[in-house]
């Protein structure tokens, strides 16, 4: 088990613990996860972004292994694959129009600031590139990108949804580069942002794809980062003081690694209480 201290704030750590707080994930999955380092297998949808990713730049996702797509028993792609197949000339023709030369993949950025956290900070970016806007004319030669494929590019209401009139409103989606800029800045040792752009391809169609540039108001954002740092690691300390619950679920723990030896696995559901208050 790692100490509090050694555990490395990554914005998919800041995200999970919201959500542990927010009843929404398991404590026993988020302890094995975070303090005991274990590596829990993706969805299907994440197998379909990490194999578009790979064939995309040739990165691998975090477990290092060659995603492979699915295919049907007449051994051809399924539908889901063939319409991101269209998405990656999508992503050529992008690349072609915009110069994008790629300068790393999947690269991991640790930094420390003492000053904050004992803990590391860190972030593994999808692609660094230089890039030039066709219609500006403006040459990048650094841009933090990242790749992601969804199927909510104009979804307003729900969380994950990339609707960019709603944007701000997505704590967990604009956490990533508010955290990447963040990182990259103790890197640099620079007060200047550096840019990051979002690469958006749907899984719904083989069409629809968008890039967002994602500017902050520096000094306000990056201080308000620090507090959520500084906050997370406290959080943590708390929540292991406490224990970690567990949030047994019967389609998580259908899903769950652990259910085999987990003695709050369920697959009957436990009783929902609910209380209508008529206004
Ligand atoms: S089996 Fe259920 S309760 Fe146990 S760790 Fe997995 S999700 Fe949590």
């Amino acid at each position: 088990m790692k100490d509090v201290d050694n555990i490395a704030v990554s914005q998919s750590l800041i995200k999970s613990l919201f959500e542990y707080k927010e009843d929404k994930a398991c404590g026993i999955q988020f302890y094995k996860q975070y303090f005991e380092g274990m590596l829990f297998p993706s969805s299907p949808v994440q197998k379909l972004g990490q194999w578009f990713e790979y064939m995309a730049t040739g990165a691998l996702p975090k477990d290092q292994l060659v995603p492979l797509p699915d295919k049907t028993s007449k051994n051809e792609l399924t539908e889901a694959y063939k319409k991101m197949t269209k998405q990656l000339e999508n992503w050529e023709r992008l690349k072609k129009k915009y110069q994008i030369k790629i300068l790393t993949k999947g690269r991991k950025i640790t930094v420390y600031d003492k000053s904050l956290v004992p803990n590391p900070i860190d972030g593994t970016t999808d692609l660094e590139v230089e890039l030039t806007d066709y219609q500006t004319g403006i040459h990048y030669p650094y841009v933090m990108g990242d790749i992601k494929t969804t199927g909510l590019l104009d979804n307003k209401f729900d969380d994950r949804g990339w609707e960019i009139g709603n944007l701000g409103n997505k704590v967990k989606l604009v956490m990533q580069p508010i955290h990447y800029k963040f990182i990259r800045m103790i890197e640099t040792e620079t007060d200047e942002e550096p840019p990051f752009m979002f690469f958006l391809f749907s899984n719904t169609n083989g069409v629809d794809h968008r890039i967002i540039k994602f500017n902050l108001d520096t000094e306000a954002n990056i201080q308000q980062h620090r507090v959520l740092i500084q906050n997370t690691v406290k959080e943590l300390h708390y929540q292991l003081k406490k224990g970690f619950k567990p949030l047994p679920e019967v389609s998580r723990c259908s899903k769950c690694p652990l259910k085999d030896n987990c003695e709050f696995f369920i697959d009957v559901p436990l009783i929902q209480e609910f209380n209508y208050n008529e206004i």
